[in-house]
């Protein structure tokens, strides 16, 4: 139980000292990601508004090609690590 106010991670409202919960989504004062999430999705599915670092975050939220396909275009475009272009027989002469 929070000693001091809090703002909730999932929607940004700001808890009084002791909730356990959110009294605007009522998310767990120590929830985990999942439940973070789980809170947020119905919390805007209810028409509520994300606040602050909430909605932030929630507009921060990165697709697999951000995180995956661009640093992996950048290593196939500047040369993968270690490969080196082999000189063929046919050059050496
Ligand atoms: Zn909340």
């Amino acid at each position: 139980m929070p000693t001091c106010r809090w703002t909730c991670t999932a929607c940004g409202h700001a808890n009084a000292a002791g909730a356990h919960a959110c009294a605007a989504c009522e998310c767990p004062a120590s929830a985990t990601a999942r439940e973070i999430a789980a809170c947020r999705e119905r919390f805007l599915r209810q028409g509520g508004a994300l606040r602050g670092d909430a909605a932030a975050a929630a507009q921060a939220d990165l697709s697999a090609f951000d995180v995956l396909g661009r640093p992996l275009l950048a290593l196939v475009l500047a040369g993968w690590p270690g490969a080196r272009l082999q000189p063929t027989s046919r050059f050496r002469d």
